[in-house]
């Protein structure tokens, strides 16, 4: 699934004041079933651990790369939303653009103005729920 087979929908940019502004995000819905294959393919990352091993100092290399491997796991575990894209006007500044803080969504997801340097709260309504 590319990013340009995610319909866009509206979302609310909205900063601390109350003041918003509406965008266009794309978003994807990840299933339970995505979720632990995702995760279980991040901790192959923990098959490198015997190789890291042989790079002196050893142990630290090790932990090293069990640790990105959970960490990216639990990660992935707890991406129950994927922002794909995200754009539309700030609503402190006006200034139309493209924000880049993508990825897995947290909640509330918060993105930062490229020219007053605002955080802004994204808020995309589930599928189906009622705006
Ligand atoms: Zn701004």
């Amino acid at each position: 699934m590319t990013a340009l087979d995610v319909p866009e929908v509206p979302a609310r940019l909205v900063f601390a004041g109350g003041e918003w502004s509406e965008g266009r995000a794309r978003v994807i819905e990840r299933t339970a079933s995505w979720r632990r294959t995702s995760a279980l393919a991040q901790l192959g990352l923990w098959l490198l651990a015997p190789v890291v091993f042989w790079i002196p100092p050893h142990i630290p290399w090790v932990l090293l790369v069990l640790g990105v491997g959970a960490m990216r796991a639990l990660n992935r575990f707890r991406e129950h939303r994927t922002l794909v894209s995200l754009r539309g006007p700030c609503p402190k500044c006006g200034t139309e653009q493209e924000f880049r803080e993508l990825g897995r969504m947290r909640n509330p997801h918060a993105v930062h103005c490229s020219n007053c340097r605002w955080e802004l709260r994204v808020d995309v309504p589930l599928p189906g729920a009622a705006t």
